[in-house]
C-alpha cells in the first residue's frame, strides 16, 4: 500500500533521530509525481534550533529543491501530530495532503490544543489523514523517553 511505503521512510527518519539523541520524529515530502523530495527527522539539539522540527526541516529542503516557497500539490508524511508552529509551515507551504501517525496530546496543533487548520485566520486547509502506522511512531516514542527516565 502506497501510504505504508512512504510512512515507512518517515519512520526510518523518526528512528535515525532517535539514534541521534533526539526526539524520534521523522518526515518525508512526496511530489504529486509520486518521488520522495525531502526526508528529515528532529535536529533540535544538533543545531540548536527550536524550530528544527522533522516537518519543518523536510519543508525547508523540498522548497530549496523546487525553488519556491509553495508545495502546491505536496504530501507531506510525518510521523507525530504536527505541533502548531509545524501546522502553521504546512499551511504557508500549501501543503495539499498530510498524514501523520501518532496522535500528540501534549504539544499537537492539528486535531486538538490549538487546531490550527480550523481557525478561520488558517488560508490554506490540507486534507488530513491521521492515524497512519500510529503504533510503530508510538512505540519509538515511548521507548525514547522511557530510556530518559
Ligand atoms: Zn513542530
Amino acid at each position: 500500500m502506497v501510504f505504508r511505503s512512504y510512512m515507512s521512510d518517515a519512520l526510518e527518519e523518526a528512528r535515525l533521530a532517535g539514534a541521534r539523541g533526539e526526539v524520534p520524529v521523522g518526515a518525508v515530502v512526496v511530489a504529486p509525481d509520486g518521488s520522495v523530495v525531502a526526508r528529515a527527522g528532529n535536529r533540535t539539539r544538533e543545531l540548536s534550533d527550536p524550530t528544527a522540527h522533522a516537518e519543518t526541516l523536510a519543508i525547508r529542503a523540498a522548497c530549496a529543491a523546487a525553488g519556491s516557497e509553495r508545495l502546491t500539490g505536496y504530501d507531506l508524511y510525518v510521523t507525530l501530530e504536527p505541533c502548531p508552529m509545524c501546522a502553521a509551515v504546512i499551511s504557508f507551504a500549501r501543503i495539499g495532503r498530510l498524514y501523520y501517525g501518532a496522535s500528540d496530546p501534549k504539544s499537537g496543533g492539528v486535531a486538538q490544543g490549538p487546531r490550527v487548520f480550523s481557525h478561520s485566520q488558517c488560508h490554506h486547509v490540507p486534507e488530513v489523514y491521521d492515524g497512519i502506522a500510529a503504533p510503530e511512531a508510538e512505540r519509538m516514542l515511548r521507548e525514547f523517553f522511557a530510556s530518559r527516565r
